[in-house]
């Protein structure tokens, strides 16, 4: 499963304990991040990620394009509901492309929690098949 983090700077803190708490959840996947969140989970855990750009240089475009391409499987993405960001139209445009594929994606930890437990009970294998069955025009 490609899985992805996102946190925005107040919620950075959040995110690498999320992480270290589910890290052996995580550790079978392939793992893709924004640059500076990548780094901080990097930091603190024995995880690998792929780090696209940071959010506001582009990296939620990037992982958006994954999304686009229906190679996202799962995202947790850690907003700030309380400080306005400079790349809100690139947020809003990846949350979009989440609906447009049905991936699942939490935005608080709470949410992100539900889902980890899911993909810990193999909730998320209906995501293996939309890789085997993906036309070859994508
Ligand atoms: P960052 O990007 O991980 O590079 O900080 C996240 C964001 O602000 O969208």
């Amino acid at each position: 499963m490609n899985i992805a983090f996102i946190a925005h700077d107040r919620k950075k803190e959040e995110m690498v304990n999320f992480v270290i708490a589910y890290e052996p959840a995580f550790e079978s996947h392939t793992l893709f991040s924004t640059g500076t969140t990548g780094t901080r989970i990097m930091e603190q855990t024995n995880l690998q990620i792929h780090r696209f750009m940071s959010g506001p240089l582009g990296g939620d475009q990037q992982i958006g394009a994954m999304v686009a391409q229906n190679e996202m499987d799962l995202i947790i993405f850690l907003r700030d509901p309380l400080m306005a960001q400079p790349h809100e139209p690139d947020i809003i445009a990846l949350l979009r492309l989440c609906d447009v594929q049905g991936i699942p994606v939490a935005t608080n930890v709470a949410t992100a929690e539900l889902l980890v437990r899911a993909l810990q009970r193999g909730d998320f294998a209906w995501r293996e098949l939309v890789h085997k069955y993906k036309p070859e025009s994508l």
